[in-house]
């Protein structure tokens, strides 16, 4: 093997399942990942969720920097991210019950929700880490997603669920995250889902989809 061929994926995407869960900030991608938990048997990782574990771990070299991205609504530099994720993947994988539906003999699926935010975390995923087989792309506008995080933002505690952090992740969203949107829709990835109707009717749609996936049914761009 020459040195300049293409690295190998750390897991084997015909064992390793990765569906892609993007969408606006508020968009309804976590509750969304909740469901298909239940549905599924998926291991669902947040990308945010594990950076603001990694911020808030005594003695982690990155907490002050992870602070200061998520303030500003900007991505975290890839490298932390990515290897997060792969740690949190590699104990799933390892800690995964053997009679579990889709995790036996070195099995497993994840939804990865909120990632990749940015072109160069998806190609690097893809190429190092897993390539992934789907995008749950969820749709709402602007408005009806700032009107759920300022709702959320009472209770959550998130030092960006305020109206000046929103608005830049709202900015990063449509200057970074589109173009990723862009990208696996070129690869017939992407399902794209309304996600103004009820959590119960977007979750139908949720499932219907990723339950084709996982009976091995080509699922191309589609829209629900
Ligand atoms: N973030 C990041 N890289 C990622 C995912 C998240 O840097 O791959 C940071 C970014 O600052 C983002 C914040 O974490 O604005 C919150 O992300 P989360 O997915 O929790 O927000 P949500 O979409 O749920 O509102
Ligand atoms: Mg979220």
């Amino acid at each position: 093997m020459s040195a300049s061929a293409a690295p190998t994926p750390v897991f084997d995407s015909s064992k390793v399942a990765v569906i892609f869960v993007l969408g606006g900030p508020g968009a309804g991608k976590g509750t969304q990942c909740a469901n298909l938990v239940q549905d599924y048997g998926f291991c669902h990782l947040s990308a945010g969720d594990l950076l603001r574990a990694e911020q808030n771990r005594e003695g982690s070299e990155y907490g002050a920097m992870i602070r200061n991205y998520i303030r500003e609504g900007q991505i975290v530099p890839m490298e932390v991210t990515i290897k997060l994720l792969e740690n949190a993947m590699r104990a799933a994988l390892a800690s995964a019950p053997a009679a579990a539906d889709g995790w036996a003999d070195g099995r497993g699926r994840f939804l990865i929700d909120g990632f990749p935010r940015k072109m160069d975390q998806a190609v690097k995923f893809d190429d190092e880490v897993c390539r992934s087989s789907l995008v749950l792309f969820f749709t709402t506008t602007e408005e009806e997603m700032l009107k759920r995080l300022l709702e959320r933002g009472k209770t959550s505690g998130r030092e960006d669920d305020n109206e000046e952090s929103i608005k830049k992740r709202f900015r990063v969203y449509k200057e970074q995250t589109m173009p990723v949107i862009a990208h696996y829709s070129k690869q017939s990835k992407v399902a794209t889902i309304d996600a103004t109707a009820t959590i119960e009717e977007v979750h139908e749609k949720a499932k219907d989809v990723v339950g084709k996936l996982l009976a091995g049914e080509v699922t191309r761009n589609v829209t629900v």
